[in-house]
């Protein structure tokens, strides 16, 4: 396997893994899959989410710190977020175009509409209550969630991944505005840990095609039950695949081509492993590994640029994510024959907006976050159990789009800054 580049090794990784499902499901070995192939995927999962935390920390912190002044970093960091949310606005307005004018939840068979509500109404529940304990806050508290008081319960989840990049900001802030001579010893550790971490994530990365192949034989087995499902809810996915084939085939790709120059296929191979790592993880922050070092070996960004903008891109930009929201939301509301007024349908602009700033990067992150959206607008959550059964299909998809889209802006931050491009 060593001969073939990394994108082809995980390719086939995937591709066997996805067969051997296949046959699987067809020779009824569930059963041995589960036992003895997917605790493979898992282990490969679990390695990638523990460098996670540490990685998003040095990384920030390196990146920071080697922007040396404050002014520096204030400019990266405004330009980065003012990217993230311009392109995140702009995934929920297609998404939003996409499901009105495609109209899935008018074609969906009503007898299923009880059939799913019964079937999914646990997991509803479960969700519901961890949504009321965020509605029932103050309208700060997701500001106040931001700060932790303990740095070491922040580290223990990666689901609080905004709270590590808070400390990490901090830290390295208070790093930049010391003079040097205080700080060096601090900057040389982090230099080292930095070259650590990524050492892991290589040699992490040599499993890879190994662990997508166990993730995917593991998912089709999964998947088999739920073919019914899939027809059903034929239209709603369509409707969201589109939106996110085009960000992805299209949108990104121009941004790329106008800003760096980068060719169309060179773009779609230099991200391709980040895409399929996303794709069998269905988490950003297990994907960020890969990601950082796509982006800057392929792509040509500055360490400092990439350390700054992609831990930071792993929570807070998810063009994925919004655009699946929006959609979501409208398809629930055409199933509950709820007309959306204008409106209402700007207030889920802003609710999505903000919602897949605060989804952690993690599988099914957004699904409590969607039900804020939903309430926001007065679409009954129960209907979030009528897409719980394809959830994880197009989650995979979306963190495809979440990593695509980080790795576009922080080309755009790197050429505002260093002028890269071929
Ligand atoms: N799984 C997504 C991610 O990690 C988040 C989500 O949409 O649920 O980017």
């Amino acid at each position: 396997m060593r001969k073939f580049p990394v994108w082809l090794n995980i390719l086939l990784g995937m591709s066997f893994g996805l067969v051997f499902g296949i046959f699987a499901v067809w020779l009824e070995w569930e059963s041995f899959t589960n036992d003895w192939i997917k605790p493979w995927g898992t282990i490969f999962l679990n390695l990638l989410k523990l460098v996670a935390v540490p990685l998003v920390f040095v990384s920030l912190v390196k990146g920071i710190t080697s922007l040396k002044d404050i002014s520096k970093f204030r400019r990266i960091g405004l330009k980065t977020i003012v990217i993230y949310l311009v392109t995140t606005v702009f995934a929920i307005c297609v998404g939003l175009v996409l499901v009105n004018s495609i109209k899935p939840g008018d074609v969906f068979p009503t007898e299923k509409k009880a059939e799913y509500s019964s079937k999914f109404s646990n997991t509803v529940e479960e969700k519901q209550q961890s949504a009321e304990k965020i509605k029932d806050e103050s309208p700060l508290s997701f500001i106040v969630e931001i700060v932790p008081e303990n740095i070491i319960t922040s580290a223990s989840k990666n689901s609080n991944m905004l709270q590590i990049i808070f400390v990490a900001v901090l830290f390295a802030i208070g790093m930049v505005l010391l003079p040097e001579s205080k700080t060096h010893v601090v900057y040389g550790f982090f230099e080292g840990l930095n070259d650590i971490i990524l050492k892991i994530v290589d040699i992490i990365m040599k499993a890879a095609p190994y662990g997508v192949f166990a993730l995917m034989a593991a998912l089709v087995v999964d998947f088999s039950g739920d073919k019914e499902i899939f027809i059903a809810l034929g239209m709603y996915m369509i409707t969201v695949i589109i939106g996110l084939l085009f960000l992805l085939l299209m949108v990104y790709p121009l941004l790329i081509r106008l800003v760096t120059g980068m060719k169309y296929m060179a773009f779609l191979k230099a991200i391709l492993p980040s895409q399929l790592v996303a794709f069998s993880t269905s988490s950003s922050a297990a994907t960020l590994p890969v990601n950082l070092r796509q982006c800057v070996v392929e792509f040509g960004v500055s360490k400092e640029v990439a350390n700054f903008v992609l831990p930071v891109g792993v929570t807070v930009n998810m063009d994925g994510t919004s655009l699946y929201q929006a959609v979501a939301a409208v398809f629930i509301a055409q199933v509950f024959g709820i007309d959306l007024t204008f409106t209402q349908q700007l207030m889920i602009v802003l609710t999505a907006l903000l919602s897949s700033i605060g989804s952690p990067g993690i599988p099914g992150g957004s699904i409590v976050m969607l039900i804020i959206v939903l309430n926001s607008v007065g679409i009954p959550v129960e209907g979030l159990a009528l897409i719980l059964g394809v959830d994880r299909l197009l989650d995979m998809l979306r963190t495809v789009v979440n990593v695509t889209g980080d790795v576009v802006v922080a080309s755009i931050v790197e050429k505002s800054e260093n002028k890269i491009g071929l």
